[in-house]
Order: structure tokens, then sequence, then C-alpha cells
């Protein structure tokens, strides 16, 4: 027997013919145009944006006062530096956020079915010490924006905040070293520190589908769902406007796994049109007993939980996995593949083919579990997703590949290439007209374009510099807070920090602290500016490119917001990267740099 048949029959199944079918897979999806194949959500498109949940008619006057600090993003950004603020004893805090509420991501995505898919015990920040216990494994997105809410309540942040406001210029006032806010209600007031908690993924985008604007029959992004039209709401209740209605959802991705099984549930008809199948494991949802919770609440709680899983889930793992779940689950199989090997077989190539198999073995499951589920084997077959687990954000669903089985639910697949066309009255896939009352894009949000296009404005700083031509050649910062040139000025943000995309607000969580405590010393001292020295911004990117690179997208995944669709992202992306020792150092690291006291490479003045 040749090698790769004896390889092929060890293990269950054949690593050559996956990595051909991986290429194949991939090669078909590959669009030269990359990320410019989507559509910006303005002009003709920008009612696509309009807040369906604002108080209709809101004015205020525009205010022209002097704030202490403005954060910009009511999300958990800002909500968290806010929090960790008021903690530190600052009083003078403004929030301002577009939304007529806290909650940023969780606003805008009331999408049936939305939840989080990181452990709600983790995910949700100041359990602790707003005392709420989550309800399930992984709450719903009703119960996650309540906890937006009780924070802006517990630490006053309702007080002074600004919504429906959109900042418009930040620029820096040299002579009174202040930050001149101006929005779009007129508002021109300064404040001493700025925070910026903007959000990763909160521009949604439209595919460039030819004839998008055509369509005469109803249409919105799952972003802004429209519950009007829909009827339910956003705790699941049976959206029965649908029921005479022929629907179709575009795109597979975490989003439209969710909404799938509740649209089933609802619509007449049901087209869910993919392009790629998302990779969907098991999700195993519970309610979280009270008990329970009770007997894990000891002080210090969720901190203790939040350094287990990101130890875990970066392979440091531990002899207890408190969360248990798919993220930790993919790094214990990586881990155990490799200990596998005798000690002297633990050279590089070996253990990436370790994690190889490992990953082959993960997804040969996951394909496994679609015809354990989906009874139509046609339909089976085109739901399997042929690519590494990683290239696609990951998703654990235990309803959306049983929603393929209910009467009324149809999977178009167009085989890599996308919808063809959009008419006045559907869409087109392999030369067929669907016809359908509605379109719902789950086509998902801007990712790689310039900070300054999702902030929706670009910082001036000193001496007139832009944050863009500061950037230029990629993002530089100390710790993906501080910038130079832009004294007084925070990023709440995971990119150039620990960078833990598996559980964004512990990111945010350490930032709001080291936030807090570098204003906190600002003003005890008497410090009227805050600044990153050039060179500890220097050394601090000196020090990123050591690492390995990007840990997500690799260039040979399918195409996808991971891996800039599968287009060189430029020197520039070398830069979107975190702690080369990863998250947990990281979270070591700046925890050390906090509590020196030090504030080692900022300068106060
Ligand atoms: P995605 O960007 O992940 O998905 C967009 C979908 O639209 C893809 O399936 C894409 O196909 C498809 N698409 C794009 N263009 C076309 C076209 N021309 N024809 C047909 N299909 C098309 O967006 P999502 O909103 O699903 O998710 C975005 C991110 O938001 C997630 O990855 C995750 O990080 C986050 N999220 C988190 C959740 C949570 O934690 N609970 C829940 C939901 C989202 P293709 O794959 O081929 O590009």
């Amino acid at each position: 027997m040749a090698d790769g048949q004896e390889d092929a029959q060890a293990l269950g199944f054949d690593p050559t013919a996956l990595r051909q079918k991986y290429r194949q897979e991939r090669d078909k999806r590959l669009r030269e145009e990359g990320n410019e194949q989507y559509i910006e959500v303005k002009g003709d498109f920008a009612h696509f944006l309009d807040d369906p949940y604002a108080e209709p008619g809101f004015t205020r006057d525009p205010l022209f006062d002097e704030v202490e600090v403005v954060l910009v993003g009511g999300g958990f950004g800002g909500l968290l530096a806010g929090a960790r603020l008021r903690q530190a004893g600052i009083e003078d805090i403004r929030i301002i956020d577009p939304a007529s509420d806290f909650g940023g991501t969780w606003y805008w995505n009331r999408y049936p079915g939305a939840q989080c898919d990181t452990a709600s015990m983790i995910y949700m920040p100041l359990l602790e010490e707003t005392g709420h216990m989550p309800s399930e494994k992984y709450a719903h997105a009703p119960e996650i924006l309540e906890q937006c809410q009780r924070i802006g309540r517990q630490y006053g942040l309702y007080d002074n905040a600004l919504f429906h406001t959109e900042v418009e210029d930040l620029s820096w006032e040299e002579a009174q070293s202040r930050w001149m806010i101006r929005t779009n209600r007129g508002d021109a007031f300064t404040a001493s520190f700025i925070g910026l908690g903007t959000g990763p993924l909160h521009v949604p985008k439209l595919p460039g589908i030819p004839g998008i604007e055509d369509f005469k029959g109803h249409a919105f992004h799952t972003s802004r769902w429209d519950y009007d039209y829909t009827g339910g709401d956003p705790r699941g209740g049976l959206m029965e406007k649908l029921a005479d209605k022929r629907v179709a959802i575009i795109g597979t991705g975490a989003t439209s796994v969710q909404a799938v099984p509740h649209l089933a549930r609802a619509c007449q008809t049901l087209y869910v049109v993919q392009r790629t199948p998302s990779s969907v494991d098991v999700r195993a949802n519970a309610p979280i007993d009270p008990e329970w919770f009770k007997s894990v609440a000891e002080p210090g709680w969720q901190q203790r939980w939040l350094e287990n899983f990101t130890a875990n889930q970066g392979g440091n793992i531990t002899e207890v996995d408190l969360v248990m779940d798919g993220w930790t689950d993919l790094s214990r199989r990586i881990r155990s593949r490799i200990n596998e090997l005798p000690p002297e077989d633990r050279t590089p190539f070996k253990m990436l083919a370790a994690f190889e198999d490992s990953d082959f073995e993960k997804m040969e499951e996951i394909r496994a579990r679609v015809d354990s589920i989906v009874a139509d084997t046609e339909t089976a077959q085109k739901l399997k997703a042929w690519y590494r687990q990683l290239c696609k954000r990951p998703c654990f669903h235990d309803a959306y590949l049983q929603a393929f089985n209910t009467p009324g639910t149809h999977l178009v697949d167009t085989d890599g290439k996308g919808v063809e066309a959009i008419t006045e009255k559907g869409f087109v896939v392999a030369g067929v007209e669907y016809e359908v009352d509605c379109i719902i894009y789950a086509s998902g949000f801007e990712v790689g374009t310039p900070f300054e296009q999702r902030a929706g404005f670009d910082l001036t700083g000193r001496g007139g510099l832009k944050l863009s031509e500061a950037w230029a050649e990629g993002m530089k910062s100390l710790h993906g807070i501080h910038v130079r040139d832009f004294p007084n000025a925070f990023f709440v943000q995971p990119t150039q920090g620990a960078n833990l995309i598996s559980n964004i607000p512990h990111n945010l969580t350490e930032s709001g602290r080291t936030i807090a405590m570098t204003i906190r010393h600002a003003l005890d001292v008497g410090a009227k500016e805050v600044e990153v020295t050039p060179e500890a911004q220097a050394a601090w990117v000196d020090l990123l490119l050591t690492g390995m690179g990007r840990m997500l997208g690799a260039p040979d995944c399918t195409p996808g917001y991971y891996n800039n669709e599968g287009q060189d992202p430029g020197p520039a992306a070398q830069l979107n990267v975190g702690y080369p020792q990863g998250a947990s150092a990281f979270f070591k690291y700046i925890d050390g740099w906090r509590a020196s006291g030090a504030f080692e490479g900022l300068t106060f003045r």
C-alpha cells in the first residue's frame, strides 16, 4: 500500500483527498474584486441603515459645553471604559452613540434567534459587579442588551449620554490641550480625554449583486430587522406576518445560522441562498441553574472564568476547563494530538501536521453531523463545509440544519458563485428566477475597510495630523490603546493588544481598566496631556512583528472576511495582530504594566 493509503486507513480520512477538495472549493470562490464585491450602504441604499428602534421625531438643542471624558460608542467598548472610569471616581463622562440606547452590536442585532456564540459567563461583561446571573449558557440578544442597559444604569452612564448622535469630527485643540467634538446635531463641545469604542463589525454591507436596486418587494439587512413587516419579536415570538410570504435570506454566515430556524418556522416559503456553507457544530445550550451559579459566584469568579477560558482556548490547557465549549474543545483536541507525538517528533512541521489532522477529524465530524440531521441527501451534501474550521467563523447551532427538514424551506446553493442577479420580483441563481416577497440580506459587515470609513470620522491630532495619515502604512499604537500624536485619546479595541477574537469583551474589560487608571493618574498629577513616546510605540510595533502573524484567515483558506476575501491584504495588515505570546500572556503583561504604576511608555505633562 502507498503511504497515503496507509495514512488514510489509520486516520479514518484521506488527508490528500481532503486537501485537494478544499483547494477546489476555495478556487471556485476566489474573486478578483475581493472586498470590492460588496456595496457600501449609502446613497440609494442608505435606507438600509434606518434605525427601526429609534424614538421617532427625536430632537434636542446642540451642546457647547466642556466635559472631562467623552466616549464615542455606547456598546461594550464605551460602557466598559465608562464603568471603569466611574469606579476610578471620574464622574464627568459623556457617551455618544447614533442609536437610541446603549448596546452597540446588541442594540442593532435583534434578529430572531440572535444569541452570544461565546458562553455568557465570560461573554457578558461585569456580571459580578452587576450581580446578574445569565439565564442560559449562551444568552439570547435581549438579555445581553439588558445587561448593557444595566451597566449604563449602575454606573450612571445614562446621565450625560447623547443618543441619536453621530460624531462627525474630533480635533485636538493644541492651545487648550483638549479635544473638540462636533456632531451631526450641531454640537461643538470639548473634552479633556476621549475614548473610541467604535466597534469592529458594525457597518452593514450589501452584496454587489447586479440589479440589487431593482427589487420591488420588501428588503432589509439582518442588523435592522423589520419586525413591523415580519411580526414576531426579538425574543423568538412567531413571525406570524410571514405565514403567507415567500422569503429569501441571502448569506449563510453566523447571523443566518441563528435566524434561519425562526424563519423556517414562520415563512410560507423560505429560500436560504448559500454561497459557502458554514461549519455548524453542536451548541448544547442549557439554562443556568441558580443553585449551581450560587456555588460558582464566589468573589472574583468572573475574572477567574475569563482567565480560564483565555488560557484554554489559546492552548495553555488547564486541569479544569470551566467554560467547556467549541472554542476550548478545539484547542484541547489540537493540544492532545500534539501531545501524542513522541517528544523527539515535536518539530514545527510535525506539530503543524498534527494540527491539520485534528482539524480534518473535527471537520469530518461536522460533515457527518449534516448527514445525520438533514433528511434530503442532496441538500445535506450541499450544506457541508469544505475548509479548515478556522477559515471562517465556526458556528454552533442545534436547530439550523434541522430547519432544512421543514416543509417550505429550501436551500438554494449557488455552488460558490453567489446570486447571479436580483430582479424586480426576486433573485436568480443558475439561470432560474425565484420570485419572493421579501429579501433579507445576511451579508455581514465591513471588515478591512479603513478605520475612518467604519468610524465615520477621521481624527485630527497634533499639528493637523489625521489618523488616516498616521496609520497609512498600518495601525501603530502602544497596547492597541495609545497612539503617538493623538494625546489624551484612547482606543478601546482588541488589535495590537490581546487580539482575543473568541471573546472580544475580555479585551475591552482590560482596556477599560488601563484607560481608567491612566486618566485617573493624569488627573491626580495635574497633567493636561498624556501621550505615548515615539520610542515606546515603535518598540511595541517591532515586538508585534516578531509574532507568528495573523492567526485567522490563512491565504489558502476559502475566501471570507477572515482572509480579506482571499486577496493579499497588503503590508499594512501585518500590523493587525496581537501580542506575540498570545492573549493570556498579554493580559498578564498588561496587569504587570498597570500594577507597576510606572506607566512605562507614556508621558504625563
Ligand atoms: P458574514 O460576513 O459572516 O456572512 C455573509 C454571508 O453572505 C456569507 O455567507 C457570504 O457568503 C454571503 N454572501 C455575500 N455575498 C453573496 C452573494 N453575492 N451571493 C450569495 N451570498 C453572498 O456575516 P454575518 O452577519 O453572518 O456574520 C458576521 C460576523 O458577525 C460573524 O462572523 C461573527 O463574528 C459576528 N456574529 C456573531 C454572532 C455571535 O457571536 N452570536 C452572531 C452573528 C454574527 P461567503 O461565505 O461565500 O462569502
